[in-house]
């Protein structure tokens, strides 16, 4: 049995990812939705709306991995334009806004 952590995301189900969402790196689904519902910044009426689904492309998830044992992970790089996390970002834009922003795109590499 695989004890590596894997990325999740935690999110508030009736509300929907796009309203806020958290870095889970835990063992399975059912631990990271534990540890999401315990210590999670994202409060939830219901019990129920408490989800959690494991991320695609966990390769590049775990760059952000601060440790080696489960934890929620703040300080993600998040978009400057729609504030969500998990995208490449682009001079602190993520792909979408940039295809979106066309004249508006900054200039130079200020990146901070
Ligand atoms: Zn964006």
């Amino acid at each position: 049995m695989s004890k590596e952590l894997k990325a999740y995301m935690g999110y508030n189900r009736e509300a929907g990812a796009c309203e806020g969402a958290e870095l889970i790196f835990h063992h399975t689904s059912r631990e990271a939705c534990a540890m999401f519902r315990s210590q999670g910044t994202i409060d939830c009426d219901e019990f129920i709306d408490y989800a959690v689904t494991k991320l695609d492309n966990q390769d590049w998830f775990a760059h952000f991995k601060a440790k080696d044992e489960p934890h929620i992970q703040d300080d993600l790089p998040t978009c400057q334009h729609c504030d969500t996390w998990g995208h490449i970002l682009y001079y602190g834009i993520c792909q979408a806004c940039w295809d979106t922003l066309e004249p508006d795109k900054p200039e130079g590499g200020t990146d901070d």
